[in-house]
Order: C-alpha cells, then structure tokens, then sequence
C-alpha cells in the first residue's frame, strides 16, 4: 500500500516538475567500502537550479554540494560512515514549490568476507580474449534492439552487428574449460549507442548499463557467476581514456572542461615517446595525451576532478556489481598518467588481490616498463601492476619464428628482450599473446605454417608471465588486419544454423583438432605445474637457432628446447648441466614422448619440446 502511495505521489509530483526524469551516477554505492566518500552526479533538466536535501540517514553526511556550469547537473559529496545500514536514501530536490523525490539505493556488498571476485588473474590462470558480439549467439531477440542508432545486422559485413550476446558465452563454459582457458576477457561490454561500427565496444555510452544486444547487467552478473562457479575468472575491459560521441555527458556537458577540445579536430599523435623523452617538444606531449582517439571517441579530461570522480567511482561499481577479477586498461597510454595512478591505487586499496594490466602497444621494453611498476628511478613512476607485452610478441616470438637465426637476429631477438626483464618490477605479472582483436591473426603472420604456429604455442603457454589466447586462436582462424574486422569474424558454430561447428571435435578439421589438442594438453598441464605456474625462469643463449630455457621450482623442472630451424639438431646437454643436474628421463607435454638425457639430445625440424623432467 505504502508503495502505491509513493508511486502515484511521484507520478503525481512528477506531472508538475521542473526535472522530468533524474538519473544518478553511480547508480548505487554499497555500505563497508573501505573508502567513505562518494560523489553523486545527477543528471535532468535544470536539476542544478534546486536545492537539494537528504532525509536523515544514521551514518550519512551530505558534505557538499556542487553546482556545475551546465544547470542540468548537481553534484553530491557525501560521506558514508563505517557502520552505515544499507538502506535507501531519500533525497529531495527543491524549486519554489515545485518537489522532486528520489531514493538512492546503499546495498549490502555481494558474499560479505567470503567473497570470491577481485581474486585477481596471475600466471596460473589461462585467459581467453574473446569479443561478444562475435563469439555465439545465445539469444537472437537481442539482435537489434529498437531506438539504438545501429540498426545494422549482417553477418556479411564485418563493420555490422552479428548478434553474438553474454548468453552465447555462457552457452559455452565448458568448451573454454575444456581447453583449459580459466579466464574470460571479453571486449567491451557496456553500451555502445553509436551509429557504426559498435561491434569492438570501446566507444561506451553508458557506464553503467551493458549493451543491450549483449544482454542485460544481470546476464552480465550471471556470467561472472557462472565463471566462478567452476573456479574460473572474469576480466574487464575498461576505457578511461575516452568514451563515445553520443555519451549523455558528451552531448550535454557537465562542465566546459569535461573534455579535452582543439580549435580544430586534433587527433593524438600516439607517440608515447614524448611521455618520457627527455628532449621531447610539449606540444608532442599535449597531442599524444589529450588529442583525441579518433573524432567518434572524445578525449576525457582527467585532471577535472569531477570526470575523475565519475571515472573511478564507476570501475569500482563495476567490479562490486560485475563481480569481475581483473582490469584490463584500454589505451593505457593516452591517458593522463597521474590520473591513472590514482585510479589504480583506489581500484587496489577497495580491492587488494585485484589485478590490473594496461594496453602499451608501444616498440620498446624501456618504453612498456615505462608504463607499469618498474625498476627504474624516474622523475615520474606509475603504478600499474603489469601491461600487455607486445615486445614479447614484436621483438620476441614473431622474429623468432618469422626471421633467421643471427647474431641479434631471430630467436636471438627473444632472449635479447627477455633479458630486459631487469626493468620490470614484476614480469612475471606481465600478460603474453599471439594475437588480439588489433593484430593479424598469428598463425597467419606464420604463413599458416602449423610447425611454427605450434612452437609458437608452446611458448606462450611455457613462458614467464600470464598467457592470453585470442578466440579462435585454437582452431586456426586466419586473417590480417587493416581493415581490423578481418581479426574479427565469427567463431563458426556460435549461430543457430551454421554449417559447421568449431565448437566441437567432429567440425573441427584434422588439422585445426592438431591445434586444439595442442593448446588442450599444455593448458591442462599448466594447470597443475607448479614450475610453469610460479616458478622461476632461467633462459640460456640461443647457439645454432636453438634456444632454451627453464622453468622451475624446488617441486618440479621443465625444460623448453625451441629449434626455430628448418633442419634437425643435435644438441650437447653438458651446457645446460646448471638446471639438468640430476635428472634421467623426461616427458613431452604435448605428445607424451619420453626422453632419456644422455649427452645429447636429437631435435626435430621446427619443433619445441616441453620436457618434464624426472
Ligand atoms: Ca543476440
């Protein structure tokens, strides 16, 4: 009955108001986070021209209130004391005798001390980048939603909707744990209400709200459920640095200073360079860092304490709500970096097992090390956890497999950049891939040659840090980028009525089942080797195209023999006696042949052992 009542009274108050409809950002907050304060921005017509009461709230301080220039945003400084009940908040706006009444939802926060999110995704987990719309349809009445600006729905065109969902994710857990993935990142998934190309997900328009032709927040929710219900993990892919034109506070400014804005479209210059360059013009730094992505992705002004606030406060709402493990940075670089440090320090005190990595698609460990904890002693130091190590990939794997063997050439490049490890704090944490949405398809960098393409595996699932494969890594898709949707096609047997089904071994072909089977053995191996999991890592310099390294802990040693030649090779173990030591015999992880280590050992043609050693 009370409800009733309060309803027709807001129907009724509503009929007569300045502020037809009010929205609130965040959308909730919960009691027991570690930090009291919150700001709220609301947004509505002329909602800043009121005054603004809250109804008393044991434990509630209204502290401030912030009018901005644009008079359809007001902002509330609250602060929330330790021992606040969850609850609603009744909160009044005034004009003259006009009353507008919201509540403001305080939850209790999700599974209490026991909670199972924000555990964090280390080197013992197996991630699986995959992007939503591409990946399985699970729910064809979400494929074009009405009153979205992109009504495109065409699987023939890459820059078009496909209609794959949060639903068709969840339709396939076990095929992603079957192969041994134990994370799932995905694209992102919050709404992208832009006229084109929304299928990549980076150009948010509403932080609080998933994209409906993904699903809803609650098959987002389900999802993360679901995920750790079989112990395995959730990553976020958050975008800090800009948002979509057709964001609410991009066409209706808070403030004249929420975006970074040119005379004249000015584009970054994504030169990371000038970041850290010590002979670096200003003007190079100002475009890479507050130029714009691209003219459909406005450039956020961090330094506004208020988009700040609204940016930080919005990750950890997604993490509380979403119940997600890891945070990936998009576009790590453009953003402005002492606004990051303090994002990242918030996100780790709500949140301390939480892990956090960082796009740097950058050409240079000094300059990938620049952006993350590191060991060098810098007039600015970052505190991002770990990256995404595409020097590993461009100045590692790629010249190893890709390259002939020289003196600083081929799989001497890969030691070479491994070596630089030295300046990261902690490479271990760093995240290593053949692909992603934004490269060629690795296999086909490789000339689709399967022996290469293998080693290649071996590698990312042997080596130091945390491994992530891309969908369809695993059953040979193929492609080259420019223009990027050619990385980007459907996963075949995610649609009702495809012809053939990836998903499974009888519509995989031999060749692609070769492939699956590999990563599925490795993966599962990984799963349980403490060497390869936590250990250490010791590399020996590559002679006659044969590299080699280890790794290793006081349980267990596995040794990785990479020949990148064409021919075969015999090789002297005398030169790695330092870790051989005291085995005998040793086994291949991915096709189960045994060993005996005498003084030499005879390799393949292209082949990469991965030997367990007894
Ligand atoms: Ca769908």
């Amino acid at each position: 009955m009370k409800q009733i009542c309060s309803v027709l009274c807001a129907i009724f108050l509503l009929s007569q108001t300045f502020a037809q409809e009010l929205s609130f950002y965040p959308t909730n907050w919960w009691v027991g986070m570690k930090n009291p304060k919150l700001q709220i921005m609301v947004h509505g017509k002329d909602v800043g021209k009121s005054t603004v009461s809250i109804a008393k709230y044991q434990g509630i301080t209204l502290q401030k209130i912030t009018k901005a220039e644009n008079p359809n945003y007001i902002f509330l400084d609250l602060l929330i004391s330790a021992n606040t009940k969850p609850g609603k908040l009744a909160i009044q706006f005034k004009q003259g005798t006009k009353l507008v009444k919201s509540d403001y939802l305080l939850k209790v926060r999700q599974e209490g001390k026991g909670r199972t999110y924000a555990q964090g995704v280390t080197s013992s987990d197996l991630i699986y980048l995959l992007m939503p719309d591409r990946f399985s349809n699970g729910d064809p009445s979400n494929d074009r939603i009405p009153g979205l600006k992109d009504q495109s729905l065409n699987r023939d065109s890459i820059f078009n909707r496909h209609g794959g969902d949060i639903k068709g994710i969840i339709n396939h857990l076990d095929y992603l744990q079957d192969l041994g993935a134990t994370t799932v990142w995905m694209t992102p998934v919050l709404e992208n209400d832009m006229p084109d190309r929304t299928e990549h997900g980076y150009a948010i328009t509403d932080h609080y709200k998933v994209d409906p032709r993904l699903g809803t927040n609650e098959d987002y929710i389900a999802l993360g459920n679901a995920l750790h219900k079989r112990g395995m993990k959730l990553i976020q892919d958050a975008v800090y640095n800009h948002c979509g034109l057709y964001h609410f506070f991009v066409q209706d400014k808070p403030m004249k200073d929420w975006l970074h804005e040119w005379p004249t479209y000015t584009g970054t210059n994504y030169k990371d360079q000038a970041l850290f360059d010590p002979y670096a013009a200003k003007t190079d730094k100002q475009k890479m860092v507050d130029g714009w992505f691209t003219p459909m992705m406005p450039d956020l002004n961090q330094n506004n304490p208020f988009v700040a606030n609204f940016l930080i406060q919005n990750a950890i709402w997604s993490v509380e709500t979403f119940r997600v493990d890891g945070w990936r940075i998009d576009t790590y670089i453009y953003n402005d970096l002492a606004f990051m440090n303090r994002c990242n320090k918030a996100l780790l005190e709500e949140y301390p097992r939480i892990s956090l990595f960082g796009e740097t698609w950058v050409h240079g460990v000094p300059n990938q090390s620049f952006f993350c904890e590191n060991t060098m002693k810098l007039s600015f130091n970052s505190n991002l956890p770990a990256t995404t190590d595409f020097q590993l990939l461009f100045y590692g794997i790629q010249e190893s497999l890709a390259k002939p063997f020289g003196w600083t050439d081929g799989v001497n490049k890969l030691y070479t950049t491994t070596a630089q490890d030295f300046l990261y704090k902690n490479p271990m944490r760093e995240v290593i891939f053949l692909s992603n949405h934004d490269l060629p398809r690795f296999y086909s960098v490789l000339n689709e040659d399967t022996a290469k393409y293998k080693v290649a595996l071996s590698w990312l699932l042997t080596f130091r840090g945390v491994p992530q494969l891309y969908y369809g890594d695993e059953n040979l898709m193929t492609g080259f980028t420019n223009p990027d949707g050619r990385v980007r096609l459907d996963f075949k047997g995610g649609w009702v009525g495809d012809t053939v089904n990836k998903f499974t071994a009888g519509g995989r072909t031999q060749k692609e089942n070769a492939i699956f089977n590999h990563i599925r053995n490795l993966a599962q191996f990984r799963k349980t080797s403490t060497a390869i999991k936590t250990g250490k890592m010791m590399q020996f310099a590559p002679e006659e195209g044969v590299y080699v390294y280890f790794r290793y802990d006081q349980l267990q040693t596995v040794m990785c023999i990479m020949n990148t030649n064409n021919t075969e090779k015999d090789i002297d173990l005398s030169r790695f006696r330092e870790r051989l030591n005291k085995f005998k015999t040793a086994s291949d992880i991915p096709t189960g042949k045994n060993f005996q280590l005498g003084k030499s050992l005879h390799l393949s043609p292209m082949n990469m052992l991965v030997l367990n050693l007894r």
